[in-house]
């Protein structure tokens, strides 16, 4: 077969590419392919030109696959989703377009390892890019699974399998930022019917959530204030990150410009554009994964995608428990989460919600919202939803880590 070893050199090209500045290729995939042997799966990735590619595993939160496929358009007829289910040693795949990095995720049925990737030359369909996983024990593919670190040259990029320190929210401790919208000079929604203004509601909330949270005897509670003080928003980012926060929770009271009957609860995730933003945040502010210069540009890419995708999972996640259990004390403005790039939730990580409680516009909302009763069923009821979001800890499992490393075969070794 006159196929082109070409592991090394692709990343390289990827690398230098980026630091070029080149535009993204318009590469269309056009098929993915399996193929058991005794030792392996071979997966194909059709491609209409040829294509850089760059496959490595990932122990956490399951076994898979990454490929990134820098540049590349979803183009597969019969799978327009994306998806799609494997064979041998791969359950399913799917394709992720967002962020900067667009990636075939497989879904590994058991330990793997890539034990060879590699390009083939356009036959009866389009170029190919190969990858072939072999079954492995759980140690091996610990060790080998993670993000690979930055090499200078393709002799250290091909003998070297690292591994880096990238690590998740954990169940160790349950930290949760509680953040009391406004405070200080700043009131947000001014107060109605002899109820007090937003800024009071919402640390009034919070108070309430604090001491619900500490009650369980779970949680570390971190506020982003505790007074009436005035905090730059990005101050309370800052306060999630550095406390390594598992869960952000932003507290405010609505205001309706259109009059007093719209009233009830409604819960904010980041929007699309928001994720754009707090991408670029990422960038300018330098988070953490950004933090290390010892890794490539595109693995950190990689990395921010990632994790935005899974700060937008989380998010929605909670946020539907919540909307859930605040039902069961009063009305909701909405019963879905609502998007909005809203800058308290432009931190890259910590899964991140904004609670508006209801309307101080509205005479009823406005009356609750000022009862410390209903304040206390309301967060009651959000103490509650954090318990169900947090049920997959399971009362504190050790901090996880992820562990990564280079699917880079050694060309010398062929
Ligand atoms: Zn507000």
């Amino acid at each position: 077969m006159d196929f082109l070893i070409r592991a090394g050199v692709c990343a390289l090209a990827m690398v230098a590419a980026l630091v070029s500045g080149a535009p993204a290729l318009a590469d269309q995939i056009t098929a993915v392919r399996f193929g058991v042997h005794d030792d392996y799966t071979r997966v194909v990735i059709e491609s209409d030109r040829p294509m850089d590619f760059r496959a490595f595993t990932l122990s956490d939160p399951a076994a898979r696959v990454v490929i990134a496929l820098p540049g590349a358009r979803w183009s597969v007829p019969g799978l327009e989703n994306g998806q799609g289910r494997g064979h041998g040693l791969v359950g399913g795949f799917r394709f992720d377009p967002s962020g900067q990095t667009p990636r075939l995720i497989l879904e590994l049925n058991e330990t793997a390892v890539v034990r060879e990737e590699f390009t083939l030359a356009p036959g009866e369909g389009g170029h190919r890019m190969v990858i072939d996983l072999a079954a492995s024990g759980e140690a091996s593919f610990t060790q080998a699974s993670g993000f690979p670190e930055q090499h200078q040259t393709m002799t250290q990029l091909v003998h070297h399998a690292a591994q880096v320190s990238y690590v998740p929210p954990s169940c160790e401790a349950i930290r949760v930022v509680i953040d009391p919208g406004h405070g200080g000079r700043d009131p947000g929604a001014p107060g109605r019917f002899g109820g007090a203004p937003e800024k009071t509601v919402a640390l009034n909330a919070g108070l309430a959530l604090r001491d619900a949270l500490l009650a369980t005897g779970r949680y570390e509670v971190i506020m982003t204030r505790d007074t009436d003080v005035f905090l730059e928003l990005n101050e309370r980012i800052q306060i999630a990150q550095g406390a390594e926060a598992d869960l952000f929770i932003s507290l405010h009271a609505d205001a309706s410009p259109s009059g007093s009957s719209a009233r009830g609860a409604a819960v904010y995730t980041l929007s699309d554009h928001g994720l754009s933003r707090a991408r670029s945040r990422a960038i300018t502010e330098g988070d953490w994964f950004l933090s290390s210069d010892t890794r490539p540009q595109e693995v950190n890419n990689l990395l921010l995608d990632m994790s935005l995708q899974e700060k937008r999972n989380q998010s929605l996640m909670f946020a539907d428990m919540l909307l859930n259990s605040a039902s069961s004390v009063g009305p909701l403005f909405r019963s879905a989460p609502l998007e909005r790039g809203f800058y308290v939730l432009l931190d890259s990580q910590v899964p991140a919600i904004l609670f508006e409680m209801g309307f101080l516009t509205n005479e009823t909302d406005s009356r609750n919202l000022n009862d410390p009763a209903f304040l206390r069923r309301l967060m009651g009821a959000t103490a509650d939803s954090i318990d169900s979001y947090f049920q997959r800890c399971g009362g504190g499992e050790p901090r996880r880590t992820v562990v990564a490393s280079g699917g880079v075969a050694d060309p010398a070794s062929r």
